[in-house]
């Protein structure tokens, strides 16, 4: 059954792991909400994604500059970072876990607020497509593992070593001291989360993961848990993380941020106390590294991290830029 008709037969049985408080915010639809964001300006398509993914960027900017939607932008985009190699954190080409098996993990999220996810998915180069088909195909909202794979053949998906020589070697290296330490900023967490407004004003969001290298294996991060890597709303805006998945699960930060928009503030200021929330929880750490981005329904953007070093590229008609943000340590 497709998934649209299946809602409407259903209401809010398909529970999945969205996150909680994702699913109460769904619970109070017929409260009217607040809403600040009705835009007087006419709506330019933009996208923005974490780092520096200038391959990634630039071909969403194609689907959305031809009048494509932001669904298919996203996808595409991420898809770029998903195939490319020598991308060491995300797709093919991720590091492993730390009994050497790539696992990845993704999830994507539309206008209507339809997401769908995979984790601990296993030789598949495309996790966010696997992702979309969840979405599109099924009832549910997210499969794991073995489920995710097969259901992944079924869908026509080709089976693929998502090992390469180099990470193949690093493993082998790594297994000599086997030390687990998270490296601020290096090659150890850079997942890719993108966000696009289409020409229509229409918001979709995508986030795609390896995780956190050599983590223990079974270990899912927030990158695709909707609400806590990413998350949208189609009447405020969508935001996306980076950086340790613990810290942003506790604190389910994308929704968060999205809330925070609701009630108000802009992208930026969101995105710091985002930020700022999970610092609370951790006073005093210095040792991780949390990035956040997030977009109005104006295409206003902003972002914030724990420590310097995130950025985030930007790609609209006025161009393309890498931007540096704000951190709460200097
Ligand atoms: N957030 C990802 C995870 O925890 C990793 C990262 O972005 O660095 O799996």
């Amino acid at each position: 059954m497709k998934r649209r008709k299946f809602l409407k037969n259903s209401s809010l049985t398909t529970v999945g792991i969205v996150s909680a408080s994702a699913l109460a915010s769904c619970k109070t639809e017929n409260k009217p909400q607040e809403t600040v964001m009705a835009s007087t300006k006419p709506i330019k398509p933009i996208v923005v994604c974490t780092w520096n993914f200038g391959n990634a960027t630039s071909k969403a900017w194609d689907v959305l500059r031809k009048g494509g939607n932001a669904l298919d932008a996203v996808e595409q985009g991420v898809m770029v970072e998903e195939a490319d190699e020598t991308n060491e954190t995300v797709g093919k080409g991720g590091r492993p876990d730390r009994d050497g098996n790539v696992t990845l993990d993704a999830c994507i999220m539309d206008k209507d607020g339809n997401c769908g996810s995979v984790v601990y998915l296993q030789n598949i180069v495309h996790p966010v497509s696997v992702a979309r088909k969840v979405m599109e195909e099924t009832p549910h909202i997210l499969l794991a593992g073995k489920g995710a794979e097969k259901f992944a053949y079924e869908q026509g998906f080709k089976k693929e070593d998502l090992l390469t020589e180099s990470t193949r070697k690093q493993y082998q290296e790594w297994l000599k001291t086997s030390k687990y330490e998270t490296t601020i900023n290096i090659e150890n967490h850079d997942t890719i989360g993108m966000l696009a407004i289409d020409e229509n004003g229409d918001i979709a969001g995508a986030c795609t993961t390896s995780g956190m290298a050599y983590k223990v294996a079974g270990r899912v991060g927030d990158s695709p848990i909707i609400g806590a890597g990413l998350y949208v709303d189609n009447e405020v805006g969508g935001a996306t993380a980076t950086g340790v998945g613990e810290e942003v699960i506790r604190t389910v930060g994308s929704f968060l941020i999205v809330e925070l928009m609701r009630q108000g503030k802009s992208p930026q200021e969101a995105c710091e106390e985002g930020v700022k929330r999970i610092m609370k929880k951790n006073e005093g750490r210095e040792d991780f590294q949390i990035g956040f981005l997030a977009i109005n329904k104006n295409g206003e953007t902003g972002g914030y991290c724990v420590h310097p070093g995130f950025t985030y590229r930007e790609y609209s008609e006025n161009g393309h830029e890498n931007r540096e943000v704000k951190s709460f340590y200097n």
